[in-house]
């Protein structure tokens, strides 16, 4: 098969934890079908190839595109609201701001704007929240189609404790849910997330809905919030005084499985956290939104070695970046606080491989040949500052943990979904 496309630079990927594979001289032969059809050393591909189109990068580094394991699409320009804490963020800006999604006018357009931004910060694939509204979450599974995105996002339900224009009514929340799964589901690399917003804002009914629509649809995921803030614990508690504690109301209704993805969990007791274990759900950290809420420092170490699997996230709006090299190096900040000591190595796996395992995303991840070709390219001298650390950078991993820390939108050269090029930057 002869390859649409060649991309040269420096090949680096994740594969496995704490691993770096690298080619410094490297090529990736793109097929026609979107995916990578080979990949190695320039110098050591078909010649004939080398008259082939080519996007050629230099030195930069050609990476797996992110992975956003947490995000909420109805929020895309909601970052950056002062609330006190988690339950005054969302009922002073939240809710208001995701009322307007009712429009579907107002949601198609959205969802142009919030997954290009996605894309222009590296990011090509993300288990989102949509709004309450079934016209949005329909409008953004349109546009990710229409973009060859392995996008997983859900209508929110929430039927209780939220104005009335973000709320829905658990038979008819369910009935929509329904119709979308019926419509998105498994067409292209889309995939469908039931979306139960978290405890406090559904009714025990809906819960119950949640949980039936889980069971009729094992192969779809779970997504919700879960032990972010003690005053929502708090009120988690109070809401459902005969649940041993807050993973235990999700429990209950049948919501724990392994395609269940909880956001936080940074105040889980050994209980949940065993209990999270034996039934493979997933926790993901979300460290930008974490500490601009002042929700706590989420511990990695302890989530893992409960045997609880956990991914990395931006919780756009809550969170303050798109970024996930931001939201790496924020992953890091909290790490240090908590006394742990991450890798660049280790946080770009999460970001890449790592999230694309938690999935179930088998054919992302990594660069390698068969994988669709979701690509970004990072610019380790994107901005005067990293241009003079990189003069410092004696090996790989000091480049990439200063491009974690120092970096952003701006050190995204080029971004490749399903082999299309859907951003690029010019070279400085
Ligand atoms: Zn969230």
């Amino acid at each position: 098969m002869t390859p649409k496309r060649i991309l040269r630079g420096q090949l680096v990927d994740f594969p496995m934890e704490g691993q770096i594979r690298h080619e410094e001289k490297g090529a990736l032969a793109l097929g026609k079908d979107g995916r990578i059809l080979w990949r190695g050393a320039f110098a050591k591909m078909k010649r004939e190839w080398r008259e082939l189109p080519t996007d050629d990068y230099g030195d930069h580094l050609i990476i797996p595109g992110f992975i956003d394991a947490h995000i909420h699409f109805p929020q895309y320009r909601l970052l950056a609201a002062p609330g006190k804490d988690l339950l005054d963020w969302l009922n002073r800006f939240t809710f208001p701001e995701e009322g307007r999604y009712a429009s579907k006018a107002h949601a198609v357009k959205a969802a142009d704007i919030f997954l290009d931004t996605l894309i222009a910060h590296g990011t090509t694939s993300a288990l989102a929240f949509s709004s309450v509204h079934e016209g949005a979450a329909d409008a953004l599974f349109a546009a990710a189609h229409a973009r060859g995105m392995a996008l997983i996002t859900g209508k929110t339900m929430m039927d209780r404790n939220a104005p009335e224009p973000v709320r829905d009514e658990a038979e008819a929340g369910g009935i929509a849910s329904e119709r979308l799964i019926k419509k998105w589901h498994g067409l292209g690399r889309l995939q469908y997330a039931i979306t139960p917003r978290f405890a406090i804002t559904s009714t025990p009914e809906q819960l119950a809905v949640s949980g039936a629509l889980v069971k009729a649809h094992p192969d779809c995921f779970m997504q919700t919030h879960l032990s972010e803030s003690h005053p929502e614990i708090e009120t988690v508690k109070r809401l459902f005084p005969k649940a041993k504690d807050y993973t235990d109301v999700y429990d209950k209704f049948g919501l724990l499985g392994p395609k269940s993805f909880f956001a936080h969990g940074i105040h889980l007791s050994p209980r949940e956290l065993a209990r999270l274990a034996e039934a493979k759900s997933k926790v993901v950290h979300c460290p930008t939104s974490n500490t601009f809420l002042g929700s706590g420092l989420f511990h990695l170490t302890r989530t893992r070695e409960a045997g609880v699997g956990a991914g990395l996230a931006t919780d756009v709006g809550g969170g303050t970046s798109y970024s996930m090299l931001a939201t790496m190096g924020e992953a890091y900040k909290v790490a240090m606080l908590n006394g742990i000591k991450l890798t660049a190595a280790h946080e770009f796996h999460m970001s890449t491989q790592g999230n694309a395992e938690l999935l179930g995303l088998k054919d992302v991840g990594t660069l390698d040949a068969g994988k669709c070709a979701d690509i970004t390219v990072l610019d380790p001298e994107a901005t005067p500052v990293l241009a003079r650390r990189q003069a410092l950078s004696t090996t790989l991993e000091d480049v990439l943990f200063s491009l974690m820390i120092l970096g952003d939108d701006r050190a995204i050269r080029a971004t490749y979904v399903h082999g299309k090029r859907l951003h690029h930057r010019k070279s400085k």
